[in-house]
């Protein structure tokens, strides 16, 4: 039992910690549907990092209206990413059984 306890903690990742959500399941081969989400979520992902990056960028400047656009942004993309997230796992959990 002891052993058993210690091989948990040491198989914890450091990265459990960090908010950032785990991408989800791998998309299964051959399944339209998993390749539609999983574009879906990239193109999100790949969107928030965008106005995350901008929001940095304005905040160097003085620019503080185009900052609050960009903070609204990047809260929205951010809750159109998990959405998407979400959209992934759900299905791909119609895959395990
Ligand atoms: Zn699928």
């Amino acid at each position: 039992m002891e052993s058993e306890l210690m091989a948990n903690d040491d198989s914890l990742p450091p990265n459990k910690l960090l908010p950032e959500p785990n991408p989800p399941e791998k998309p299964a081969p051959a399944c339209p549907e998993c390749e539609r989400l999983w574009k879906v979520y990239a193109l999100n992902t790949r969107k928030y990092l965008d106005v995350t990056l901008a929001e940095g960028a304005a905040a160097q400047t003085d620019d503080i209206a185009k900052v609050r656009i960009l903070e609204e942004e990047a809260l929205e993309a951010a809750k159109l990413r998990e959405l998407a997230r979400q959209a992934v796992r759900h299905h791909a959990a119609t895959h395990q059984k």
